[in-house]
């Protein structure tokens, strides 16, 4: 039987999410606690990812070790980082890059030592059946009220900084683009976690909902987004998925 794993980096991310779950079970491991249940016709385990690229790599190992999950789909915000990324717009992972890795000059820039790239790609199908998600999410959305949100696919850079200030943001998105990648969106967990998933072979996609722009105004617009919408996109989007998802 498959079971999915819905991680998410805080709990304002999960809560709605958890409402939702049928015949919830706690487990608890490594320090964590796991939901077990049931959630459109799935058999799912939700969890905190915690925040960080460590914390998260900890999460998705017990869950792929303990909890014998079978697929990862994690949601949650990130900061814009390319110029027509915005707040509101939603990011499908298709792939990752550390974009605080750096063994060089030894291995290049943003390369993963011994693994023979920078690139982490997410698991095609996950993604495509995240983005038509959240495509259809926005068109329902702005029906009811328009809006002029975007739904975008593409690379994601993860690292251990919340990056809130414009400069940042720049140095970041050029010291990437330098390397060949072109990056639409900063966070702190998704590139630990398709790591993990590599390693072990479990199709892994995310989906962010932009909070911020990375800029000085990030912890502002971050705290709001978080509190008044992230958990909304969070239940309409994987809610989506799963529905259209077969769950042999
Ligand atoms: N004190 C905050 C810390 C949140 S850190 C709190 O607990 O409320 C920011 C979280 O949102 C991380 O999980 C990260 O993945 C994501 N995120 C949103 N905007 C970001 C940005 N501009 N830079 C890095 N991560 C960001």
């Amino acid at each position: 039987m498959s079971r999915i794993a819905i991680l998410s980096a805080l709990a304002q991310e999960q809560h709605g999410l958890l409402a939702l779950l049928l015949q919830p079970q706690k487990v608890q491991r490594a320090g964590r606690d796991f939901w077990l249940g049931h959630l459109h016709g799935h058999s799912v385990v939700l969890a905190l990812s915690r925040i960080g690229k460590v914390a998260a790599a900890t999460t998705a190992t017990a869950l792929i070790e303990h909890l014998a999950v079978t697929r990862i789909l994690f949601t949650g915000v990130a900061g814009g980082l390319a110029p027509d990324v915005q707040v509101g717009d939603v990011v499908v992972a298709s792939s990752f890059v550390q974009h605080d890795l750096d063994a060089s000059p030894i291995f290049p820039r943003f390369e993963l030592p011994l693994y023979g790239r920078a690139v982490l790609a997410c698991d095609e199908i996950l993604s495509a059946l995240l983005f038509q998600a959240a495509r259809d999410h926005l068109a329902e959305a702005s029906a009811a009220a328009p809006a002029r949100h975007r739904v975008h696919r593409g690379l994601i850079a993860s690292g251990d900084r919340f990056v809130s200030a414009q400069a940042q943001s720049v140095t970041l998105r050029r010291a990437l683009q330098r390397a060949g990648h072109k990056a639409l969106a900063v966070e702190m967990e998704g590139a630990a976690v398709a790591q993990v998933c590599l390693d072990y072979g479990v199709p892994f996609a995310a989906v962010r909902t932009i909070s911020d722009r990375a800029d000085d105004q990030a912890h502002l617009d971050f705290a709001t987004f978080v509190r008044e919408v992230a958990s909304q996109y969070a239940c309409a989007i994987i809610g989506r998925a799963l529905r259209s998802l077969s769950n042999k």
